[in-house]
């Protein structure tokens, strides 16, 4: 049985203060829900945020980290850092730290292999561009992003790991995937994470869904079978938007 797996990714949006608000809201009106959350503040709201949630339930993670120890590497923060700081997960490959600063598979798989060794659990995001559906890769490319960035990773490392698809269409677009076409990649992703770690993996492995979720579409789509969760940008920038998105996964 999967837990239903909501996430928001706050992206660089909320300063310390503002996240700490927010934070403390999604505390208060969470209370109970019995719902698996988790919130990704910029690497400088962590703190704030780690803070504001402590007596709760709700998971606080990073957007990024570096796939290095340490060292003469400008800007990057790496897990031991977020770990001192008591945060435990971290998003890798989204769609945008692909696009915009060339993270490709090899080095998502880098990250994804040192946060792993470092007992990280991790939200490894796939999507395709709308070229690629409409140019009828989509198989190809979640082929390969699920392939090479799980390259090397166990079967039961696979416990830490949960899968988002995010077809980068449809994020901060407004348009979302039908909850059919969401759902067939979501049973092709499956499928390849079958082909890996054979069926008991597969059947375990959350594979939330991203890409302009709120209340009024998430009901739709959380209803599917292979929609375990939904990893939420825009909407999760307010308890009044993200809150009764979690709510939808109870029922
Ligand atoms: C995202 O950034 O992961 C995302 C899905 O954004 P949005 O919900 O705004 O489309």
């Amino acid at each position: 049985m999967r837990k239903p797996y909501i996430a928001g990714n706050w992206k660089m949006n909320l300063t310390p203060s503002e996240g700490a608000k927010l934070a403390a809201e999604l505390k208060d009106q969470l209370k109970g829900v019995d719902v698996k959350v988790m919130i990704a503040p910029s690497f400088v709201t962590l703190p704030a945020v780690v803070e504001a949630v402590k007596g709760s339930n709700i998971i606080v993670a990073a957007q990024n980290v570096s796939d290095k120890e340490s060292g003469a590497y400008t800007g990057e923060v790496s897990c031991q850092m977020l770990k001192d700081l008591g945060v435990n997960d971290v998003i890798i490959g989204h769609s945008e730290r692909r696009s915009y600063y060339g993270e490709n598979d090899e080095w998502i798989n880098r990250k994804v292999k040192y946060a792993l060794s470092q007992g990280m659990n991790i939200d490894l995001c796939v999507g395709e561009t709308l070229d690629e559906r409409k140019g009828g890769h989509l198989k190809e490319v979640l082929s390969r992003q699920i392939k090479v960035g799980l390259s090397d990773v166990s079967a039961k490392d696979m416990e830490r790991i949960t899968i988002a698809y995010e077809p980068v269409w449809a994020i901060g677009t407004g348009m979302t995937a039908t909850s059919d076409d969401a759902d067939d990649a979501h049973a092709y992703i499956r499928g390849l994470i079958e082909s890996l770690y054979g069926k008991t993996v597969a059947e375990n492995t959350i594979i939330q869904y991203g890409g302009s979720v709120k209340a009024s579409n998430a009901k739709e789509l959380l209803a599917r079978k292979n929609i375990d969760g939904a990893l939420v940008g825009g909407a999760s920038l307010s308890a009044d938007k993200f809150v009764p998105i979690v709510k939808c996964a109870l029922e």
